[in-house]
């Protein structure tokens, strides 16, 4: 199989390591959106990162935290968004990434929030019935 980032976790392809535990490691993204922007990938091989046992899903945050400490102390952005997708590279990764108001991050992340917000496609999934639904399949409720 291959595997860009388990040939960085297994140290046959390089990166610039920002930190390491037993189950994760971060790294600098070779594509960042901002300066700093890391990627924090599980050290198993696994695609989505609902897929990670618990054990792994702790570690992998936990060391976003870390690193998120670490972009704040390093960068002073205003916060460091974190999110996971996991199309482009098929290896669990959570993208951490300093956020600054105005820069093209932020300017893609606001447009995505408008089409969240004022999308006539999404309009049914915002009435409170749908909601409603959608939280008592999920087994909750108000
Ligand atoms: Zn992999």
């Amino acid at each position: 199989m291959d595997c860009v980032f388990c040939d960085i976790v297994k140290g046959r392809a390089p990166c610039h390591r920002v930190a390491e535990s037993s189950l994760a490691l971060a790294f600098l993204d070779i594509h960042p959106l901002t300066e700093g922007h890391c990627l924090v990938v599980p050290k198993r091989h696994v695609v989505f990162w609902h897929d990670l046992s618990g054990e792994e899903c702790t570690a992998l945050f936990g060391l976003a935290h870390g690193v998120a400490g670490r972009l704040m102390r390093a960068y002073r952005p205003e916060f460091v968004s974190v999110y996971a997708r996991g199309r482009r590279v098929p290896h669990a990764h959570l993208f951490v990434v300093p956020a600054y108001t105005g820069d093209l991050y932020d300017r893609e992340f606001s447009r995505l929030e408008q089409l969240q917000e004022g999308s006539p496609e999404l309009e049914a999934l915002r009435s409170p019935r749908a909601l409603a639904a959608a939280a008592a399949r999920l087994g909750g409720g108000l």
